[in-house]
């Protein structure tokens, strides 16, 4: 089975050179000591054969791993994306450098403060005890550039920075992405520091609010505590797939063992979270488009003619709230009608079909989905309005041969939908064209003409 997730970090080694007191990857709680060059060769195999399409290696710190430069060489032949996250304390030596940059698209730098004496506070310094200068991350940045790879920052807002500005830095710097994350205690990896690091809401509002205006707004990524918890695929020193959903690290069965598939089925990430958080972004110029399509309209209007072809042309999945209607009409013993004026007498029906077919379809991306309330219930998604005339709809249905049924009894259906609608969840038109991003008059379109249209507006 592929994985819904298309991106991992892989957690090469506990070792760092670092002692950052906010540090969520210590790994403490782990036993492993060495790095196993084959074994990690291996499982990033197995994960680009599950569908990763982009690697980030971390630790502790990955460029102590001597093997690294091999290991991004792999991930790049298996067709992935490579990036790493460092401290940037190894990047300056000049082979070291070369040789990692040779294989990979991205480097991740974390720094939190251009501030010696709050760097040495957080531990964010050799050892402890020596730091990073403002000159040194120049430097480095500056090579970053100059061999073509993209620059991501990576600063770990806590009580030793969160009142510092770094507006200058980031603004001279301009990396192409700016994660900021909020300082996360995570039992057995940084609890012994607990309390003294942590900062609220508000403090961390405060730090981004200080912080705006200096890159490209797509570029300027903020992560709450409850936006990281539960929506990152990381996989530990050890070989196995682990989470922090519940404050502190919980480990599967060693993906080795077990397989990707059911090595990852043992820990909890959220597909929504991961996209809530711009888990996906433009990491490469190939990659694949994780997004949903919703397609609504009244009868006639042709949503599942062009809902199917869209999804063909796209190499998308389609799918309809109709067919599971048809299914539990079914499974009730009742046709579509004494179905639908069941669901009237028992709106508890209607809402938990909703929520059923709803978190099927938010569990997934890359579908065309045939739902008149997609747009109300589909997260990352292209919501599309197909409007059609009462003379059009009135010949299509014919053509259709939809002979079993009138029009007028088609027509008695569709104002049924807006009662219920309106009953269930208070939307007085779901026609109405400010739900929609698109909306297409389809009367004098062929349905080819249609689907163009749509996805040149995609592209846009
Ligand atoms: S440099 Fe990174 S891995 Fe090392 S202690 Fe700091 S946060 Fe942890």
């Amino acid at each position: 089975m592929k994985t819904k997730i298309p991106s991992v970090n892989y957690h090469l080694t506990k070792a760092c050179n670092m002692r950052c007191k906010f540090c969520f990857a210590t790994f403490t709680d782990l036993n492993v000591v060495k790095h196993n060059f084959e074994r990690s060769k291996t499982i990033i195999t197995k994960l680009a054969n599950a569908g990763f399409e982009k690697i980030n290696f971390a630790g502790g710190e990955p460029t102590l791993v001597k093997e690294l430069p091999q290991l991004l060489a792999h991930a790049k032949s298996l067709g992935m994306t490579t990036t790493i996250v460092s401290n940037g304390s190894m990047l300056s030596l000049n082979s070291r450098f070369n040789d990692i940059a040779a294989n990979v698209d991205w480097i991740a730098l974390s720094i939190d403060s251009l501030n010696d004496e709050t760097n040495i506070n957080s531990g964010r310094a050799i050892n402890g005890k020596t730091v990073l200068t403002i000159q040194f991350y120049l430097d480095i940045i500056s090579r970053i550039k100059k061999a073509g790879i993209k620059l991501k920052i990576n600063t770990v807002v806590s009580k030793f920075n969160n009142v510092e500005n770094m507006r200058e830095f980031i603004s001279t710097t301009q990396p192409d992405r700016w994660k900021i994350l909020q300082a996360m205690p995570v039992e057995g990896q940084n609890c012994t520091n607990d309390g003294l690091f942590q900062i609220t809401t508000t403090e961390f509002d405060e730090f981004l609010n200080r912080h705006t205006g200096l890159i490209a707004p797509s570029s300027f990524v903020p992560e709450y505590v409850d936006d990281i918890k539960g929506s990152y695929v990381m996989v530990s020193p050890e070989g196995t797939f682990f989470d922090s959903s519940i404050g502190k690290h919980f480990y599967s069965e060693p993906i080795l063992e077990v397989g990707v598939t059911k090595a990852l089925s043992q820990v909890h990430v959220d597909f929504n979270k991961f996209i809530k958080r711009g888990g996906i972004y433009q990491w490469s110029e190939n990659q694949q488009d994780y997004f949903n399509i919703t397609i609504s309209g009244g009868v006639g209007s042709g949503k599942s003619t062009i809902g199917k072809l869209l999804a063909k042309r796209l190499g998308f999945e389609f799918t309809s709230l109709g067919n599971q209607v048809i299914r539990r009409a079914k499974e009730m013993k009742m046709n579509i009608d004494e179905f639908q004026n069941y669901c009237i007498k028992h709106p508890k029906e209607d809402t938990e079909i909703d929520n059923q077919f709803s978190n099927n379809c938010n569990n997934n991306s890359r579908q065309v989905i045939d739902y008149r309330l997609g747009f109300k219930f589909i997260d990352n998604a292209f919501n599309i309005l197909l409007k059609v005339s009462t003379e059009t709809a009135k010949l299509r249905v014919k053509s259709a041969e939809r002979s079993t049924e009138n029009w007028q009894k088609i027509q008695e259906r569709e104002l049924s939908f807006h009662d219920q609608f309106l009953g269930n969840y208070g939307i007085v038109n779901f026609l109405d064209a400010s739900h929609y991003d698109l909306v297409i008059e389809t009367d004098y379109l062929s349905p080819e003409s249609i689907v163009n249209l749509i996805i040149n507006q995609i592209k846009q």
